[in-house]
């Protein structure tokens, strides 16, 4: 099964997804240079890059929201192809010696709808069980061979993408972030915010409900006009947070 392609041309983005697993590509991250958000798939990157390479633009700057295998499982191609690597200042942490904490088996039963959203694609899963072997936070340890180009954290802006701030949303993880646009109102948000049924869900997948039930506040604050979800489709429209469903609500 290929690469699914959806073009959000009011807010420059394109999604490059298979099955449950986004990548965004931001044509122009506020200097001129594409944005790589996710690159969990080796497939999904390397559509980016081909549209990267078509435009002839810059090298990208590429933010994996957090460690987990399905969100960064690109990253060794994009080191190859001279993309400027930022990753959670939590996962320096982890290669330290933390060790990382995850959801366990019954938070992550409870997005299992989720999975039944869009076709199954077997490809997808072969990938992440290929690359998670030297990529990535999973099974209680971290691997990124290459580390990154810059850590970052909360109120950060994102280097070489001025346009996008960077938000902790700890919760889902310890390591993980959002990003987002105050100018066009896209919220990038990782695992912390999923979508089913056209509607924003905070994740009930989560390692701390108390950091989980904050990073919802902070982000139902937000004017979101367009939420870019980790897995699951894209949500449009003012007030969409004022629709978000809680992780105690099953969509
Ligand atoms: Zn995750």
């Amino acid at each position: 099964m290929s690469v699914r392609v959806t073009e959000l041309a009011e807010v420059g983005v394109t999604v490059l997804s298979r099955w449950i697993f986004n990548c965004y590509l931001v044509h122009d991250g506020g200097d001129g240079r594409a944005l790589i958000v996710d690159p969990g798939l080796p497939s999904t990157t390397a559509a980016a890059i081909a549209m990267i390479e078509a435009a002839g633009g810059p090298k990208p700057v590429v933010v994996a929201t957090h460690g987990h295998v399905d969100h960064v499982g690109g990253l060794p191609d994009l080191h190859a192809f001279g993309a400027q690597v930022c990753l959670p200042r939590r996962i320096r942490d982890y290669l330290a010696g933390e060790t990382p904490r995850g959801p366990g088996l019954p938070e992550i039963a409870k997005v299992r709808s989720i999975l039944r959203e869009q076709p199954w694609d077997f490809g997808s899963v072969f990938e992440i069980a290929r690359t998670g072997r030297h990529t990535g936070v999973g099974g209680g340890t971290a691997r990124f061979p290459n580390g990154a180009d810059h850590w970052l954290a909360h109120g950060d802006e994102v280097p070489g993408a001025p346009a996008w701030q960077v938000i902790q949303v700890p919760g889902h993880t310890d390591d993980s972030l959002a990003l987002w646009n105050p100018t066009t109102g896209v919220l990038l948000s990782g695992d912390a915010v999923l979508s089913r049924k056209g509607r924003a869900w905070f994740t009930p997948e989560v390692c701390d409900p108390e950091s989980a039930a904050l990073t919802e506040e902070q982000l139902r604050m937000l004017p979101v006009g367009h939420l870019l979800p980790g897995h699951g489709q894209p949500v449009v429209g003012n007030g969409l947070m004022d629709r978000a469903l809680s992780p105690q609500q099953r969509p």
